[in-house]
């Protein structure tokens, strides 16, 4: 006999997790199914373990500035090791802290990788489960060229497995973990070259924050290669990996390669025609804005719904979810717009909202831009110096505040609590009439003429 539940989630990750526990406080009985580690992707391979490194990162920046701040810093070296045994110490700390969570919220754990029989049934191990509800979950995993020697490169998951770090390595792509990981192994010591197939890292971000993010990693000492595709990778007699690119560009002498060109959802293994359930061509799971999938109980959060792919947003949409189905909350729901992000490159980026490309696009000459670039105060006194650039993005009479940007230091904590601004409709004169916190860089933000 199969053991029948209020709510069934796919995947413990910010989505599976965030929608059992919310529907368990209303007292339904749900389960958890994961085939992998609980916490899923943010906990595992992502959010927390880059986060740690990107510490790692600033430290080792910090090192260098507080010898200008007068303090007689000699540098013994790093021990990866060290770093990388803490960094997953605290992780378990993290996943053993679920198991007891899950168990002492009255939420199952069903260990395996979860299948369709039909639309209110699913097999674990040969198992079956059933339920009311079914929340899809899964995630992603990354992409992986289709060139020769292709597996010779590692992806994310394979860089946060690294026993010691790479001497000398390529990272390709542009987006959010290419720049990332790139910023703090370069601030790490290693010798980083970032491939991009076109002109810029963080397409679709606003042009300020990637041209002053372009300029650091340069400045950094990230040899930056644009316009470029990888058509081969070779393994050489001494093991070092070459690169062959279009237009007859070779480069050698790499011991490692890392692909970080995005991420496909994990879907195809879930027999999803068995419950009628529709993917789009790349495989993900479209939604209305309730989360409901083309079949009537069953749903799909975070990432593979090919929606802002961020935790908080799994988190959020999952929770909402629960409110609705278990707290007669009819109209609970998630808002797609305006969701705040921050890139934990080397200085960290924070942007919400649109990009002034965006809103000159749909608002047009009702745009009003306000700018400011400096040398934080922190570098005052240190031999390296970082750039801050800021940016809000105006709109209409009134200066509707649409688009809030920032690359420099602090920006990842400085970001929240303007996104809320924005979220509740600040305008111009809102961030004028606040006084400033002085000496701080955020108070550019309520100074800009
Ligand atoms: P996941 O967290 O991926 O969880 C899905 C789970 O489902 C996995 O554990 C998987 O094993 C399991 N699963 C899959 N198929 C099955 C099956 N058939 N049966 C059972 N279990 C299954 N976001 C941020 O907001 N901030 C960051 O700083 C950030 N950094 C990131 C850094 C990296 C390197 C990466 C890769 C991602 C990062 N993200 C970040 C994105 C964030 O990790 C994801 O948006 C988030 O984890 C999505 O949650 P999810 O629940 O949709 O999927
Ligand atoms: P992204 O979507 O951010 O970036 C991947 C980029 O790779 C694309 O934008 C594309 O850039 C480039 N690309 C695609 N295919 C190829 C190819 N064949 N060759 C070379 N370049 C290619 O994906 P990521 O894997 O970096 O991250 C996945 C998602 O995870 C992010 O979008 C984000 O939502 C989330 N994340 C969030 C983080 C955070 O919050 N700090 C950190 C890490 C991940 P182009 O088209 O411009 O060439």
């Amino acid at each position: 006999m199969s053991k029948h539940y209020d709510l069934i989630a796919i995947g413990g990750g910010s989505g599976g997790l965030s929608a059992a526990e919310r529907a368990a406080k209303y007292g339904a009985k749900t389960a958890v199914i994961e085939k992998g580690l609980m916490g899923g992707t943010c906990v595992n391979v992502g959010c927390v373990p880059k986060k740690i490194m990107w510490y790692a990162g600033m430290l080792s920046h910090a090192l260098d500035d507080a010898r200008g701040y007068g303090f007689g810093v000699k540098r013994l070296g790093h021990d990866w090791q060290k770093l990388v045994d803490g960094r997953q110490e605290y992780i378990k700390g993290i996943n053993d802290w679920y198991h007891t969570y899950l168990k002492d919220s009255n939420i199952d754990e069903i260990t395996g990788e979860a299948r369709f029989v039909d639309a209110n049934t699913l097999d674990v191990n040969g198992e079956q489960f059933t339920a009311d509800h079914i929340v899809i979950a899964p995630g992603t995993t990354p992409v992986i060229p289709d060139i020769p020697g292709a597996e010779l490169g590692m992806t994310s998951d394979g860089f946060f497995a690294l026993n010691e770090p790479p001497r000398r390595i390529a990272v390709v792509g542009s987006g959010y973990i290419a720049v990332e990981i790139a910023g703090l192994l370069r601030a790490l010591g290693c010798d980083v070259t970032l491939i991009i197939r076109s002109e810029t890292v963080l397409r679709g971000f606003d042009a300020m924050l990637r041209n002053v993010l372009m300029e650091e990693m340069i400045t950094a000492g990230i040899n930056m290669m644009s316009s470029m595709q990888i058509e081969k990778v070779v393994k050489e007699d001494d093991e070092s990996l070459t690169l062959h690119c279009d237009h007859g560009h070779v480069i050698s002498g790499y011991d490692e390669v890392l692909w970080a060109i995005g991420r496909e959802p994990l879907t195809a293994d879930l027999n999803l025609s068995a419950a009628g359930v529709e993917m789009d061509t790349r495989g993900y799971i479209p939604t209305d804005a309730f989360q409901n999938t083309n079949v009537n109980n069953i749903y799909a959060v975070g990432d593979v719904t090919g929606q802002a792919a961020l935790t908080p947003v799994a988190i959020a949409a999952a929770r909402r979810l629960s409110d609705r189905l278990f707290d007669n909350q009819a109209d609970r729901k998630l808002d797609y717009t305006d969701i705040p992000t921050v890139v934990f490159s080397h200085p960290p980026i924070g942007t919400v909202g649109l990009s002034e490309e965006q809103a000159r696009k749909e608002h047009g000459e009702a745009v009003n831009v306000y700018t400011s670039q400096f040398t934080p105060m922190y570098n005052a006194l240190t031999e390296h110096k970082t750039q801050t650039a800021m940016k809000l993005v105006c709109v209409g009479a009134q200066e509707k505040v649409v688009g809030i940007h920032i690359i420099g230091l602090g920006a990842d904590e400085m970001l929240q609590g303007f996104a809320v601004a924005l979220k509740m409709g600040a305008t111009k004169k809102d961030l004028d009439d606040t006084v400033a916190i002085h000496p701080s860089s955020a108070e550019e933000f309520v100074t800009m003429r």
